[in-house]
């Protein structure tokens, strides 16, 4: 008989995209866990709540590790134990030169983007390979090909994705899928107060010719998720409009359709 999940626990759940997502799990009918550093965090707890859905807010900081440890217990003694994990929350508060990058601001970046994953997928993956059924999903980006100004954050978003490959071989028997997200630009709050130049840059080199949606993201991770999902590991799917393929436009040629 398939597994029934129960319990989703999400980082980065006050708001953006891993918001949208708490909202969509919990429609679904699991019960969320989520984590933010981020006060708001009990606001999308609330508005789950007030829907008629079960959620349990914990404010914590993913890159302290004891923060981890008791996120984790209290969720397990709260909701049972842990179906799905949704590694989402990040930052990218460190724009600067590679010459110019500090250790401090490095470090951070690395600790919060990756350690953080880290050290929840070490404390749930065991809980879920002995029930032979669990799902994770790292929310990693476009960036982890590289960005300019941004080596902390593009290097925190690739470890994602050699993280991701090998919790699949270690755990792909047991009946734990572990896959990585790489979104390209969506239309987030912090996306929203880009400089407009930056905008139309990203813009013109998005061949759909728009950036995507929260809910659009929320999907794919749902589908992820999903029972229907049990087959798809170790993979790195990206969600961007065709921004990794770049934009060279040969639009003026006149094509015969
Ligand atoms: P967001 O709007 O900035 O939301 C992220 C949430 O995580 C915020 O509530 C933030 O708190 C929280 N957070 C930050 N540091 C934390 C920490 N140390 N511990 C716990 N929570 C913490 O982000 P988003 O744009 O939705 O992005 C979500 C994920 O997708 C990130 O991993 C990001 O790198 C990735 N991504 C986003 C885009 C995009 O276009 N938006 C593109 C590629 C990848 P505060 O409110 O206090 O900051």
């Amino acid at each position: 008989m398939a597994h029934k999940p129960g319990t989703a626990l999400i980082t980065g759940a006050a708001r953006g995209i891993g918001q949208v997502t708490a909202l969509l799990l919990a429609g679904q009918g699991l019960r969320v866990g989520l984590a933010d550093l981020n006060p708001a965090v009990s606001e999308t707890a609330g508005k789950i709540l007030a829907s008629g859905g079960e959620a349990m807010a914990v404010e914590m900081n993913v890159g302290d590790p004891a923060g981890i440890n008791d996120l984790v217990e209290t969720i397990v003694e709260a909701f049972g134990p842990i179906d799905i994990l949704i590694n989402n929350a990040g930052i990218v508060n460190n724009i600067a030169p590679i010459e110019k990058m500090s250790d401090e601001a490095w470090d951070r970046e690395l600790n919060i983007n990756l350690s953080g994953a880290f050290r929840l997928i070490r404390k749930v993956v065991g809980p879920m390979a002995e029930q032979g059924w669990g799902r994770i999903v790292n929310i990693s980006s476009i960036g982890a090909y590289g960005l300019h100004y941004q080596s902390a954050y593009a290097a925190s978003k690739a470890g994602l994705l050699g993280l991701t490959r090998t919790v699949t071989k270690e755990f792909a028997s047991s009946g734990v899928t572990c896959n990585a997200i790489l979104p390209g630009i969506i239309e987030t709050e912090n996306v929203r107060a880009m400089p407009e130049e930056i905008r139309e840059t990203f813009l013109a080199a998005t061949p759909a010719g728009r950036f995507g949606t929260m809910a659009e993201v929320a999907s794919l991770i749902a589908y992820l998720v999903s029972e229907e999902a049990g087959f798809i590991n170790g993979a790195e799917i990206n969600i961007d409009g065709g921004l990794q393929l770049g934009n060279v436009s040969l639009g003026s040629r006149k094509a015969n359709r």
